[in-house]
């Protein structure tokens, strides 16, 4: 490894040559197809223990955010149970390599977040596959951009907070009689929470539920020990945003508008998970950690 995230380096110059074009895949997206490749700490993600022994369930784990966070969960020490669409199988059956070559145990359970059947077997395999629980990262999502209120139609807004709330409802409860003190719960939020694009209203929507559902959730279980918080990414490089979840014409400037000036890899969020799954955080709950480029965050 040449460079790992602990590295000093300008981070307004990383990734200097990240030059994104115009490029659309229909949903789900893969990062197999995705021009550039985004940056998932594959090369760059080095652990050191800080999630030694723990078990953890990730949504949307085959690529993107979650995928970056899978790989530096393994390589922190932790067994991960990886969820995701069955047509994503080319993308999950990298990352699961890369997971077992970490040496830890990875189970692989693809389904539809929308139906709540998939959600509660996803845990109650999760459990039995990795002999117990102790960290859930909702993390799947649905973004499509929509420009006219009257042409978004039922079925996806319906789609939109089944995939990005009911989801993270129905995980978080059948997970929470296996969670014992200590467990911590980590949702992905946005930047579109507080701040969001005109062409995103159900989205934007989904997500500022998020928030709220944290920090609402975050004060009654932390009194039983298990800490409940989210992540809020800025402008991320992953197959969401080519899947329509950005207007093509806005892929070649996507992220150049945050005071870093560049968007962000999905490499760059993992330790924000990290720092939010182990007990090194163990007097934050019902937080929001941005990771913008620097955008300004109520
Ligand atoms: P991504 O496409 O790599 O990941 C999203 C994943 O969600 C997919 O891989 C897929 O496995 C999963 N998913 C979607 N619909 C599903 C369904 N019905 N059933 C099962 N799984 C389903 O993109 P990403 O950007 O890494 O997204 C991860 C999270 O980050 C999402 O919650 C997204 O809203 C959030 N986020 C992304 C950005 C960004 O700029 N990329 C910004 C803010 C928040
Ligand atoms: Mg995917």
């Amino acid at each position: 490894m040449s460079r790992d995230q602990y590295t000093f380096v300008n981070p307004a110059e990383l990734y200097a040559d990240f030059d994104p074009q115009k490029q659309h895949q229909p949903e789900p997206g893969l990062d197999a197809e995705l021009t550039p490749k985004a940056d998932l700490g594959e090369d760059t993600y080095r652990g050191t223990g800080r999630l030694a022994g723990r078990k953890a369930l990730i949504t949307g784990a085959d690529s993107g955010i979650g995928a970056a966070t899978a790989i530096a969960f393994a390589r922190e020490g932790a067994d991960v149970a990886m969820s995701y669409l069955p047509e994503e199988e080319v993308d999950a059956s990298r990352i699961a390599g890369i997971l077992q070559d970490a040496g830890v145990t990875v189970v692989t359970l693809p389904g539809d977040l929308k139906d709540p059947g998939y959600c509660r077997s996803l845990v109650e395999r999760s459990v039995e596959g990795l002999g117990g629980l102790d960290i859930v990262v909702n993390n799947g999502g649905k973004q499509v951009f929509n420009e006219d209120l009257t042409t978004l139609d039922d079925q996806q807004f319906d789609d939109t907070f089944k995939t990005n709330v009911y989801a993270m409802f129905w995980i978080t409860k059948a997970a929470l009689p296996h969670l014992k003190p200590g467990s911590t719960i980590i949702n992905t939020t946005s930047i579109q929470a507080y701040n969001p694009s005109e062409t995103l209203v159900d989205y934007a929507s989904t997500k500022a539920t998020i928030n709220t559902f944290t920090k609402a959730l975050a004060q009654q279980l932390a009194p039983k020990g298990i800490r409940v918080n989210a992540v809020a990414p800025g402008p991320i490089w992953t197959p969401l945003q080519v899947s329509d979840g950005q207007p093509q014409d806005k892929l070649p400037t996507f992220g150049e508008q945050t005071p870093i000036g560049r968007a962000g890899q999905p490499a760059e969020l993992a330790p924000a998970y990290v720092f939010l799954a182990s007990p090194e955080s163990s007097y934050v709950a019902g937080e929001t950690l941005n990771v913008n480029g620097g955008s300004p965050t109520p």
